[in-house]
């Protein structure tokens, strides 16, 4: 059943767990590398969309999508028969399935392709995101340039660089990596007790130019901040 399953419909599940912790109900999960044969693939993405589409237009026909399901986990609860017999159909299918090189490649390439468009997708969206490239940009002038940290005017933290990785707890978040420790630290300027955010957490999430030093939010350079400096000093002379 499982194989006829499978096979029609292309449902997926994974090569490795056992089978007891297969998705056994779920219909949504698509894999593309099967069937193999992309006419018949191209058949079922086609059945798969008017599915979907059924499902999020008809309230009637998501009704019985939802019964149907219950009624398959009931059944799956209460009938030991109907559970042996699934998980064995199963287990026949994924060791048949799992060696076969050719489909484990298919299965492979396809993960493979589908996570590399997501990093392409990530890199996308990180670099139209200005808070993204503002941070990216403050971190390396903090890292590279002493002035930059001991000079500007900051507002309410200071950056602070550190030799080695070191581990201060960030009054913001609890994040693993800097758990683990980092090399930037933001101390609170007039504090007695020293009080720490790690980079991250010092730029606003909804105000990301709040971050920069008195006079500088609408820097995003370098050269913009260099020539701030220079604006600012001669203002403060003359
Ligand atoms: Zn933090």
């Amino acid at each position: 059943m499982f194989s006829l399953l499978s096979s029609t419909f292309g449902i997926s599940r994974p090569l490795i767990l056992k089978p007891q912790t297969w998705r056994i109900f779920s219909s949504t999960h698509v894999n593309h590398a099967l069937p193999m044969d992309p006419e018949r693939r191209k058949k079922l993405d086609e059945r798969n969309e008017r599915r979907r589409f059924r499902i999020a237009h008809d309230p009637e026909y998501q009704a019985k999508q939802d019964e149907d399901k219950k009624q398959r986990r009931l059944r799956y609860a209460s009938d030991p028969q109907y559970r042996e017999k699934l998980l064995e159909f199963g287990h026949i299918w994924n060791t048949r399935k799992s060696q076969d090189p050719e489909y484990v490649e298919a299965c492979n390439a396809s993960i493979r392709a589908r996570q590399r468009s997501f990093d392409k997708l990530r890199v996308r969206l990180q670099a139209e995101n200005p808070r993204y490239r503002l941070r990216k940009s403050l971190h390396q002038w903090c890292l590279k340039h002493d002035w930059v940290r001991e000079t500007l005017p900051w507002k309410t933290h200071q950056p602070v660089l550190f030799a080695s990785k070191v581990h201060k707890e960030c009054k913001g978040c609890t994040r693993v990596k800097v758990r683990e420790g980092v090399k930037l630290w933001w101390r609170k300027i007039g504090d007695r007790d020293e009080s720490w955010l790690c980079h991250a957490c010092h730029m606003p999430m909804d105000n990301h130019t709040a971050a920069m030093p008195y006079g500088y939010e609408d820097v995003t350079t370098m050269e913009g901040i260099i020539n701030r400096k220079q604006e600012l000093e001669r203002t403060a002379k003359g």
